[in-house]
């Protein structure tokens, strides 16, 4: 209706974690105006290549409009009452038939917190098993166990304001400058304004974000830990630690220093085991010795391996002994890959979890989640995580899975695996808001569902920070919200709890829980609690301003946010103390060999997302990369007999693809660098997931997306 008036909805970023705001003006038969929004404190305004095409990405093409099912081997239009009752029916019969672990949701970091919490809920109260594993399991389940072994919650202790008060920013295993871009504007900015700011890159590569840093480490892939235990080690030796802090609020120093002392303590074999210069370790090292205000950013070169967890405590173990943690400019800060992991983790999303932060192994929070949900069961054992869950779906213990807002035949480590996976399952439901990808191609049921601009929620951003997500769009076609999706198939299965109005009426439950019995009667208090939120009205929801968790409410009715935690010391283990973690180091599962001499390291481009679904249809975000590159040192294509700019051939023990080569300048002799992005969707099939060993690691499932042995020949 062209008489519309013009609308300006504030909104947040559906890409990375860094959670910008954006506004969105809409005027009836034009495409959504898209700027930053300048009252939005990750952004202040700014939006990167991404955020600001975002308008170009919201044509209706290729879009998911109506559920689908497939009869006689092929898919058909169907109504979505016929759709749910086939996906409600045949998760009720495996059930009856082979018990409830026999059903799984591997859901995403894309989703709201609203459609999360229900997934959750569905499975673990009402279906009975933690069979919920989401893609966050690919990206920020290392630095979940890391902070729950050092901190007893998955806790953020920082804000991004802390990148502008730090002496000296850490970053490592992150291209910030492509992966988070905005805050690293911020950073630039912050180095710009005050010269003495140092910057550090630890990283395989020399990415973009290194043409900042005053130093470049170009560790060996897989060493991290060498590199920190042999901080924490020097530190410890030059009596740079806090150690009124250290001892009344940590425990566990003895052992880790131990253990970093026995393989770490000598810098010179440290430097030579991280394959870096002995002097430019040291300058790292004496750096962060003299400096107090350092915050140690890390991302997924940390995470994405079979030492995540460990590279994770490795770091942060520094910055207990030092006392650098809960003030300003200070702290280790785990970026979050997607818009909304953080939210996912709240609400229990990884198959390890339950919501509100409470612990599967803990009873008394089980029968208190329990008993908040009014709920007939609960999972009391761990489900399986997403690389073992999709080898379980081959196996055929799990029958039928519901795949929500995720792409993982090309996402998924080993993902001809998942292919197969999926051909074998019973019963394969997908809701997506894109009609062809590699994963829709073999559902039996498709879902239609809302994208952004469409759906209505909140996310929570790397720093702790809760926004809305507005809905500006009608609904195309007979797409619908993932959580009404859920509710229907919950209700026609005859779980009652599963009657909400909207959105509102959901994270009134989620932020009601999160102060549910907390703290009372020995089951531990969790810190993760904005039960300050609940009782809102919905006008008010519908206007709230982006807020940093914990939020809990003052006496006169204002809502009191919270910037960093751990001031005053309190952790969140039941002693109240964070833990040091002992991390022994180890290289990665895979080593290279003659037939794999080279290390596949997989990551972004800086202006795609995922796998293209929604960036892809961007003809000026396509012009950066327009097509699957490897990017290889000069000499290294010299011995492989491949030339810059032909097509050559990359073949692990899991699987081959086909790209065109690169020097890109960045990449060490004996590395390869190929981005996530392609699928089989486009022209060839360069889906890197193929190749990518599905080594994980053993305390978070984390697969090892940045070590894959691999050779490359002459296509
Ligand atoms: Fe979106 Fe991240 Fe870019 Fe911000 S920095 S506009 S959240 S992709």
């Amino acid at each position: 209706d062209m008489s519309l008036p013009v609308q300006t909805v504030r909104t947040t970023c559906p890409y990375c974690g860094v959670g910008c705001g954006v506004s969105a003006t809409v005027k009836p038969g034009t495409i959504p105006i898209i700027a930053g929004d300048t009252a939005h404190a990750a952004n202040k305004g700014r939006l990167c290549v991404k955020g600001a095409a975002l308008g170009e990405t919201l044509v209706l093409d290729g879009r998911l409009l109506y559920p689908q099912v497939r009869e006689n081997g092929s898919m058909r239009r169907a109504g979505w009452d016929e759709a749910l009752e086939r996906v409600a029916g045949g998760f009720a019969s495996i059930i009856a038939e082979h018990g409830p672990d026999a059903v799984a949701l591997y859901v995403s970091g894309q989703l709201l917190t609203e459609d999360y919490y229900v997934a959750n809920k569905f499975m673990k109260g009402y279906v009975g098993s933690a069979n919920i594993d989401t893609n966050s399991r690919l990206c920020m389940s290392s630095s979940v166990a890391g902070h729950k072994r050092a901190f007893g919650e998955d806790l953020v202790p920082g804000a991004y304001e802390d990148f502008e008060l730090a002496d000296m920013i850490v970053l490592v295993g992150s291209n910030t400058a492509w992966c988070h871009p905005t805050l690293f504007q911020r950073i630039l900015k912050a180095k710009e304004a005050r010269p003495s700011l140092q910057v550090v890159a630890i990283d395989p590569r020399r990415t973009a974000t290194c043409e900042l840093a005053d130093l470049h480490l170009p560790v060996k892939p897989g060493t991290d830990v060498w590199l920190f235990n042999g901080l924490l080690s020097y530190l410890a030796r030059h009596g740079v630690k806090d150690s009124a802090f250290v001892a009344a609020h940590t425990e566990g120093l003895d052992m880790a220093l131990a253990t970093a002392d026995a393989d770490c303590g000598d810098p010179a074999q440290v430097a030579r085991i991280c394959r870096v210069d002995p002097a430019k370790l040291l300058a790292f090292y004496e750096g962060f010795a003299a400096t107090r205000k350092v915050v140690s950013a890390y991302s997924q070169g940390v995470n994405q391996s079979s030492s995540g967890t460990d590279k994770v405590n490795a770091i942060i173990n520094c910055h207990l002994l030092t006392g650098r943690i809960g003030h300003p400019g200070m702290g280790p800060f785990s970026l979050t890959g997607q818009p909304n992991a953080m939210g996912g983790r709240e609400v229990g999303g990884l198959a390890n979890m339950l919501a509100a932060h409470m612990d599967l192994d803990n009873p008394l929070q089980r029968d208190a989640l329990r008993a908040f949900w009014e709920a007939p069961r609960i999972a009391d054992k761990p489900g399986l995580k997403a690389v073992d869950l999709f080898r379980a779906v081959e196996e055929g213990s799990v029958k039928a899975v519901w795949i929500i807002a995720t792409n993982p035949l090309v996402s998924l480590p080993d993902a001809d695996q998942v292919r197969r996976a999926l051909e074998k399952c019973e019963l394969v439901v997908v809701s997506d808001i894109v009609g062809a990808t590699d994963t829709t191609t073999h559902a039996d049921v498709l879902l239609p569902a809302l994208g952004w601009g469409e759906k209505d929620g909140t996310v929570t951003n790397s720093e702790r920070c809760i926004s809305r997500q507005r809905a500006f769009l009608p609904a195309p076609g007979e797409a619908r919200a993932d959580w009404w999706a859920l509710c229907e198939v919950a209700r026609r299965m005859g779980f009652s709890g599963f009657d909400y109005e909207d959105a509102h009426a959901i994270f009134d439950e989620h932020a009601r829980l999160s102060g549910w019995r907390n703290g009372e009667g020995g089951a531990g208090r969790r810190v993760f609690d904005i039960s300050g939120m609940s009782g809102m009205r919905r006008q008010d929801y519908d206007a709230l301003e982006p807020i940093q968790w914990p939020v809990l409410r003052a006496a006169d009715g204002t809502l009191q946010a919270t910037a960093r935690l751990f001031a005053d010391g309190r952790f969140a283990h039941a002693s109240g103390k964070a833990r040091f973690v002992a991390t022994a180091p180890r290289l990665p599962v895979h080593a290279l060999d003659d037939e794999f001499p080279l290390a596949l390291n997989t990551g972004r481009m800086r202006d795609q997302w995922h796998t293209m679904t929604r960036t892809g249809k961007s003809p000026r975000l396509a012009n950066h990369a327009p097509e699957p590159l490897i990017d290889l040192h000069p000499n290294d294509a010299l011995l492989c007999g491949v030339r810059e700019g032909e097509l050559a051939r990359v073949t692990s023990r899991w699987g081959a693809m086909v790209a065109r080569v690169t020097h890109g300048g960045g990449i060490a002799r004996g590395s390869v660098f190929v981005p996530i992005h392609w699928s089989g969707q486009t022209a060839s099939d360069a889906r890197v997931g193929a190749l990518v060993n599905p080594a994980v690691d053993p305390v978070s499932g984390e697969p090892e997306f940045k070590h894959t042995p691999v050779r490359i020949e002459p296509f």
